[in-house]
């Protein structure tokens, strides 16, 4: 297990001091260390406009192409930004994918307001992590609905669920089997008992990748829940880094 390469797909770069982790690039590179993280995937959702945070991305990218990839945040905020500020991102800043946050706007990521980033993201095929279910959602909402409406009007686009779409459930499950550009990332403060075998056996092991929400969570405790679970070593290779690997098209 030891040559096999890590890559964080869930990282959020910026201060967090609550959690002991501050916007330092050797605090970073020490707890991916610590943890034996090769590559992570740095989003910055913590500051109020998109561009600051992924210029900072930007430059953790460029001081260490090998350690850090970055994913584009694109606040729908700011709708008429959207489209420029992924030109930024896909052009001269070089990002992997996109992150949304719908929290910030309490719109769900279904809703027209965020089509314009989806055009963008469908016509390059791109990548695409949010929250699969919001708390301001009404009880009705079907994840498995709200995911084949999306895949079907842009179905170039990679849907990565963020926290498994907030719990390796049977519905979200169903949606990665029916539906090929669906992917769950594993980060969870929480995880109920044989999660991870499930969504591996009972989504897709190509279709699960492996995340820490670093520096919210422990790295290490993310990482440990996927190196022991009841999985196979071709299988935790294919969470722990293949799948990204491929999706990205990432040189490590
Ligand atoms: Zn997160």
């Amino acid at each position: 297990m030891q040559d096999i390469p890590v890559v964080d797909f869930h990282a959020h770069l910026g201060n967090w001091g609550r959690f002991g982790m501050l916007d330092t690039p050797e605090l970073f590179l020490s707890c991916m260390d610590n943890a034996g993280i090769d590559l992570a995937c740095l989003n910055c959702i913590f500051y109020g406009d998109s561009y600051r945070g992924n210029d900072r991305v930007a430059e953790y990218v460029r001081k260490w192409p090998k350690r850090f990839a970055g994913a584009a945040f694109i606040s729908a905020n700011y709708p008429e930004e959207m489209v420029p500020e992924l030109e930024r991102c896909f052009g001269p800043l070089g990002m992997k994918f996109i992150k949304i946050y719908p929290h910030y706007v309490r719109v769900s990521h279904d809703d027209p307001l965020y089509f314009p980033i989806y055009e963008f993201a469908n016509e390059r095929g791109l990548a695409i992590m949010s929250h699969a279910t919001h708390y301001f959602d009404p009880p009705s909402v079907s994840v498995y609905k709200r995911y084949e409406n999306l895949v079907k009007r842009f179905p170039k686009i990679n849907w990565v669920m963020a926290h498994a779409g907030g719990g390796t459930s049977s519905e979200v499950m169903r949606a990665v089997r029916d539906f090929p550009t669906i992917y769950v990332e594993t980060c969870s403060s929480g995880l109920r008992n044989g999660g991870i075998e499930y969504a591996v056996k009972n989504g897709r092991a190509d279709r699960v990748l492996f995340g820490t929400d670093m520096p919210l969570l422990d790295a290490a405790q993310q990482l440990a829940k996927v190196i022991v679970c009841q999985i196979t070593d071709e299988e935790k290779k294919m969470v722990l880094g293949g799948n990204a690997i491929r999706l990205l098209n990432l040189k490590l």
